[in-house]
This record gives C-alpha cells, structure tokens and sequence, in this order.
C-alpha cells in the first residue's frame, strides 16, 4: 500500500492503540473511519497509545457509535480508559443504552447496570458456569466429542455470567474439554457426515432484470443476515440448484468484524486471471460487480487472480486494467491474488497443523482414479509432523515438480466432486509476473479464491454459475479456518452466437494467426471490439439489455448486440460517401474541366444555417457509384441505374444512363455514359451514394476498408468439440484494398466513426497510416439496400 505523509501519521496513531497493521491501513482506507476514529482517539486522551484490548474498544465505538449518541462519547470513552468496560459485550450493551436515552434522561447508574460496570466476575464463578453447562450438554459431549459446537457452549456460559470475558470462557472450555475427551483422533479431525434435513421448499433463484441493472434482495447479506441475537450463530441456508444444502455460517462475531471493516458498504471484486484479453462476457461480469457497488455506494476491487504463473503475463496484466477503466470503471483497489501470498502460505499451515491438509505425492491420474472410486489417497492419514516437514520441502523447491502437492482434507465420501480432496498447492519452477522469483510453491484457484474475498472483506462474491457447484469447498474451507464468509451469489454466463467467448479458445486464434491478434475486429474481446468501432456506452446497453439471470447459459444472438451498437453509432457517427467497388461513369453534359462545388449532409436533420453540419464534395464529369448499383436489365423493383434508366446522385444531380461502353471481351464493363439534369426536374425513385474525380483526370482518395462477417459458422461453434476450429468463416473477412472516397474523409484519425452512406458503419482502423485511412465496418445499415438503389 502506497501512503503519503499525513496517512503516515495516521497510522502510526492507529498502530499506537494496538491496532493491527491490516485493520489500521484499511481504516485509513476509508475517510469516514479514520475521521471518527482520530477524533475518538484525541477525546479519549491516548494519542501517545494505549493497550491493545482499549484499543480495539476505541476502535468499534469509532466505527460503531450510534449517531443519535454523540454527546455521551466522552462519557463512554472515559469508561473504557478507565477500565470500566473491558469487554466487547459491555460495550455493545453499552451502544445499545446510549442509542436511546437523550441527554436529559440519561443517569450514569442505570447506565453502569445495564453495561456491567464493576461486575467482576472471578475466575471460579466462570469455572462454576462452565461446569454447570458441561453438565448439562455431557450426553452430546461425549457423543460428538470434538464436533461439540462450541460457540454455542460458550453462549450458554456467558448467559449465566453476562459479563464474563468471552476470551476466558473459550480458553476454558477448551481446556475442559481436552481434560474430557484428551488428544483428538482421526475421526475427530473428519468432517462430520451430513444430517439429513428435511428438505425445504426449493427456492427458485431466477431474477429477470430489464430495465433495472441489478437484482436488488437477492444479493443482499443484510437483509439476508437477520439482527443476530447475542452469542447465537447466524444461519442463513441457500439452496443449490440440485437440492442440497449449503449454510452461510458467520458468528455474530465474525459478522460485527466484517461490518466494522466495511461500515456496512457493499463490497465486491472483479477477479480476472490476467491469462488473455478480456472479452464481452467479462463485460457482464464487470457490469454486475462493479455495477453493483455502484449502485450501492460501495467499492468494487480489481483482482487479478493470478495463481497460475505459466499462463499469465504482464502484457494482460496491463491491457486489463487499461480495458477495464475504457469500459467505464473505476477499481477502488487494483489488488493481486499474489498479493496475499505470505497469507495463503501462513493459513495453510494452519490447515495442516489443524489436521485439515495434507501433502499428497499422488501423480494426476491417479488422483483422478482415485477420485473416481471415492478413494482416500494413502497419503491422507500421515501424521501432522510430516505434512509440516514435506510441505516445507515443497517451499523450499527440494521437491521436484509434479511429486508432491497439498490437499485439502475434505469430504471423499461426498456427493459433490468439488469437495474432494481439492489442491491447494502445487510446485511449480515459474516465475511470477507480479511476485517474481519469491515462490516456487503456488495456490490454486480454489484455495486462493474464497481466502482473498474474505481477507478483502468482500461482502458479496458474484461469479458464473459454474461456480456454484464449488460453493460447498469455497465454505467449507473458510470455515476450517475461522474466516468470514462473503455472500456468493451466481449468474448466466454469457454466451454470443456464431462466436467463442473463452480466453483458452481465444488465445489459440491469437496465437496460432486464425485471426489478426487478440484484438482483431472479429473477436467479440473488448480490445476486437473497441477495434471494430464499438463503443462501451453500446457494450454497456447491450448487457443491461440482456439482463442478470440465473437462467442457464442462454445464447444470445449476434444481431441483439448489432441492435445497440447502431443505437449508438446512430448518434455518433457523421454520415460520408465511400464507393467500395466503383463503376466509372462519365457525364456527357457537363464539361470536362467543370468543378461543381456541392452540399452534403453529415447528419440527417441537418439545418440548412448551420455550416458545421455540412461537408464539401466535388461534383465532376467523371463520377463512381458501386458496380452492384448498375444492371443492364432493368426490372421493376429495381432502383439502381439501368441503360435508359435514371437515379439520383445523392447531394447532387440526377443522372440518366444513356450507353454502355464493355471491354474487349465484349462482355466486362469499362464505363457508363450518361446525362445530368442540372434543373433536377427528373425525379427518380433511387437514390445513390457517388465519389468523383475532385478534378479531371485526378482519381478520388483511395482508402482500405476492411468488411466483417461472422466469425464461425456455426451458431454454437463449442458443439463441435475439439472440430470448432474447423468451422471458421473462411468469408469471415474481406479486404477492399482501394476504395474511392470523398475528399473529406481525408482527415480522418483514430477513433473517428462514420457512416459511409448505404453501406454502414465505419471506424478508423489503428492500421492507418498517413496517406494510407484503414477503415473497419463496424456494422451494416438496417434496410441498407431497401431504400437505396439496387436492392
Ligand atoms: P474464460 O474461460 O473466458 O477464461 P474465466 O471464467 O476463466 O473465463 P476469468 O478471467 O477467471 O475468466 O473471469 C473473471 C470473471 O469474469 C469471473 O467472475 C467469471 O465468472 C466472469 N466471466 C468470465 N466469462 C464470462 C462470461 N462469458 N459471462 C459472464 N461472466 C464471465
Ligand atoms: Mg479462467
């Protein structure tokens, strides 16, 4: 983290109240609570420090005080410094008072009693608590033995002594508990089998959004999490698709920490494996987290989750972040999954020393194998000490590659593949993009993933629902080590017709040259997008259009797409003339050297006073109109230009075809001959886009254009398994290498949008060079040709 002085300062104020380094720069995070948590520090007379335990009292009555209260705050500091309240309990009961008492009612007495001001409770009254509960829960003790829930213990003990120290209480059960039972055996270390529960009604969970970006109470927590009761666990059950259980399970504790860290705000991230470009789909994902704190005046996080150092670079890392804010957003915090490293590291060993993890020197297949049959690796049973001493080994790169990893002990019996004994850790002799040459040991996405939401303090961790069936894993090992549990929510995953949306698929067009890079105007990346000519605004629409459902992966058609960037280039792009295929025809009635200085319109409802909203284009004897605009027959639904036949030059005059001159071959055509109506009494029913020679002899402006069609075939390319590559367009790109355009498209640059009349929208290629316009097609007119000359 990145501070400057004064923040400096600030925390060293914070670190002096025994705050932690994490809690401390997470504070000055958030103006709000280093505000109230300087004043609370300056008001309670500590500046020059005080212990931890007052410390972290000062630190929830900044973050919690109620703000109806603010007059008594110097009263409830002067009891906390003074050791009058020493407990988070006390200090709640005394948030609570305070909330409702104005400063004309409030009596210090009634006040002490109802925080437990000089209740001291001795050592032996909570030993005599706890005994008196053991009593009463001995039966279950004895039969879950370590199983026993032992929040819930401490919860009967501390209603019989209110104002207990919750820290005694717990270190005592467990000492009661362990001179009950002695060491913990296997099978108390194993997960304990599912109860059967009776089944709930089955929650559909599917939210159509239309025209509202977001699913408002499904995602969220607080209304979810109803107002715990003290000491009582907060259990909140969500249904997965296949009818199992999975139970968000955070102890008011946990819950009140999570909230004093965020203040209650919405957190998400957008977690990018920077392992390509990012495509439409990561629009939608972006669009939903970010979105949603947005809308909720929270913070969205960019995370790149870069556990998998062979496949990620720094040039994604780069182009991410830089897409990321072109799509519209603004990160809070750009973070690294390999920023939490150390962490990872240090929680794993706690995994292991808690006898949930352990090193496993099975090769894949037989991982799989075993897998398959629901089989214990023989490795799963090995002693603490040695999982300890191996995984050390693995750190320290004293074992090879591939022959040993760390597993989590998890539930082989299950019915739910993920829960499996999952990879935490593999060896790996890679240098990282972002933590270098540090580890030669790295996470997975499964051990990291869940870990960094909660280390972040995310409130809700939104993913595509081929995550849902890891929820169970993503829970079960948050709770193996006491962390907070983020609310999970998921969502359809994007899929676009005659199109691949997957960075694996992707980056083998890029690579293998099936496209011109990641970014080619054909790919439906952000980059290929932008390239074409589409703007965010129109990505944005298309995905708010598309709504957020838990409905499975729908495929959407291209042209729903197509729809919003017309939508939007329709109000942004100028309107020009580009002929792509020119037919020459020379006008008999006019002149050879007459330059006729015309008109055109560069929006449709231009005002005639308004000089800014024309362009100039030269009218000569030698004009073009495309090669399909010209028929020798002529039929009567045809508009186009035809022997005897008249159209209308657009911004100009009508012309009347009266010879056709052909090649040698008797057949090609060289040119067209024709006449003018200078009066323009004639009033033809088509009407052409035209580019002239800007004076005679000279040829027009020539300019590359580049025309797209869809990219595969098929609609669902992905059908055709390991044959998808098989089934790309071989028309998927046409490149017209001169095409005549009117003079004034000469100024042209990079990210200019244009309509080239009848024939759609165009964008400034970044191939351009000067004297050299690339053009990309956006997207073709609507009706193009009904309205226009040939149809
Ligand atoms: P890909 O297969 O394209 O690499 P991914 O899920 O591996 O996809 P990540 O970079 O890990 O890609 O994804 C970042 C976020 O974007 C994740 O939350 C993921 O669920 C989401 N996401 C990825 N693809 C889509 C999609 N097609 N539609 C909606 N969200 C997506
Ligand atoms: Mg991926």
């Amino acid at each position: 983290m990145v501070i400057g002085d004064g923040e400096n300062q600030t925390l060293d104020l914070f670190l002096g109240i025994g705050l932690d380094k994490r809690t401390a720069e997470n504070s000055i995070v958030n103006s709000k609570v280093t505000a109230n948590l300087t004043a609370v520090i300056k008001e309670a007379g500590v500046v020059d420090g005080c212990s931890k335990s007052v410390g972290n009292l000062l630190y929830m009555v900044a973050t919690k005080f109620p703000a109806n209260a603010l007059i008594h705050r110097r009263t409830l500091l002067e009891y906390i410094v003074s050791l009058k309240i020493k407990t988070t309990a006390q200090l709640d009961e005394a948030l609570k008072f305070l909330a409702n008492f104005g400063p004309e009612k409030f009596q210090l007495s009634e006040f002490e009693k109802a925080c437990g001001v000089g209740v001291d409770v001795s050592v032996e009254e909570i030993m005599s608590s706890i005994s008196q509960v053991f009593q009463e829960n001995m039966k279950a003790i004895m039969e879950q033995r370590y199983h026993i829930n032992v929040g819930n213990l401490c919860g009967q003990v501390r209603k019989l002594q209110p104002w207990s120290d919750a820290k005694i209480v717990k270190e005592t059960i467990d000492q009661k508990l362990y001179g009950l039972l002695g060491e913990r055996t296997a099978a108390d270390n194993e997960k304990p089998t599912k109860k059967k529960k009776e089944k709930p009604a089955k929650v559909e969970k599917t939210v159509k959004i239309t025209s509202a970006p977001l699913p408002v109470e499904e995602v969220n927590p607080y209304l979810i999490f109803p107002q715990p009761d003290e000491n009582v666990k907060v259990h909140t059950e969500i249904f997965f698709s296949d009818g199992t259980i999975w139970a968000i399970h955070n102890s008011k504790e946990k819950l009140d920490k999570h909230l004093a860290k965020t203040g209650g705000k919405v957190y998400t991230r957008f977690p990018p494996e920077p392992n390509g470009y990012l495509h439409i789909g990561h629009a939608k994902a972006m669009f939903i987290d970010f979105g949603l704190a947005k809308e909720r005046n929270g913070s969205c996080y960019l995370r790149f989750d870069d556990t998998n150092p062979e496949a990620e670079k720094k040039e994604y890392i780069d182009h991410i972040q830089e897409i990321v804010s072109w799509m519209g957003w603004e990160p809070f915090k750009v973070t690294y999954t390999s920023d939490y490293f150390q962490d990872l590291y240090d929680l794993a060993l706690k995994l292991i020393r808690r006898g949930l993890a352990y090193v496993d020197h099975q090769t894949p297949d037989e991982i799989k194998e075993y897998r398959e049959n629901k089989m214990n690796s023989p490795w799963r049973n090995r002693s603490i000490s040695e999982s300890l001493k191996m995984f050390e080994e693995m750190r320290l790169g004293m074992i090879d590659e591939g022959k040993a990893t760390l597993r989590l002990k998890q539930d082989m019996q299950s019915d739910n593949k993920n829960m499996y004994d999952l990879i935490a850790y593999r060896i790996k002799f890679t240098s990282h993009p972002h933590a270098g040459d540090k580890w030669c040991i790295y996470p997975s996405y499964d051990y990291a993933h869940c870990i960094v939401d909660s280390l972040e303090n995310v409130s809700h961790s939104l993913c595509t629902l081929e995550f849902e069936i890891r929820r169970a894993s993503y829970y079960w090992l948050l709770e193996a080590l006491d962390l907070y549990h983020p609310y999970v929510w998921e969502y359809s995953r994007l899929n676009i017709s005659n199109n691949v949306l997957s960075k694996r698929k992707l980056n083998r067009l890029a690579t293998e040259n099936l496209v011109d890079g990641w970014d080619d105007p054909r790919l439906l990346t952000l980059a290929g997008l932008r390239r074409r000519g589409v703007s965010s605004d129109a990505i944005n629409d298309f995905i708010r259009g598309i709504g957020i459902t838990r409905s499975d992966n729908s495929m959407i058609q291209l042209n729903r797409l197509e729809y919003h960037i017309r939508e939007d280039l329709n109000k942004a792009a100028s309107r020009t003339m580009v002929v792509l295929h020119p037919l020459k025809i020379v006008i008999t009635n006019l002149a050879g050297g007459a330059i006729l200085d015309l008109d055109a319109k560069m929006w449709p409802d231009a005002q005639n006073d308004d000089t800014s909203s024309f362009y100039k284009i030269p009218f000569t004897n030698t004009v073009y109109i495309e090669n399909s605009d010209f028929r020798t027959k002529d039929s009567k639904d045809y508009y186009g230009l035809a022997p005897g036949k008249s159209v209308l030059l657009r911004y100009a005059f009508p012309i009347k075809c009266t010879e056709v001159i052909y090649g040698d071959d008797g057949k090609s055509i060289m040119e067209i001959r024709a006449e003018y109506d200078p009066s323009k009494t004639t009033k033809p029913k088509g009407v052409l886009h035209w580019v002239a020679q800007p004076s005679p002899g000279v040829d027009p402006l020539k300019v590359e254009v580049r025309l797209f069609e869809k990219l595969f075939l098929s609609e669902d390319p992905t059908e055709l398994d390991d044959k998808w590559l098989s089934d790309i367009n071989p028309h998927s790109k046409e490149v017209i290498k001169e095409a005549y355009a009117v003079p004034a498209l000469a100024n042209a640059v990079l990210g200019d949008k244009f309509q080239f009349e009848r024939l759609g929208y165009f964008a400034v290629d970044k191939d351009s060079a000067p004297g050299k316009l690339v053009f990309n097609r956006t997207v073709t007119l609507r009706d193009s040709y009904s309205k226009g000359g040939s149809k």
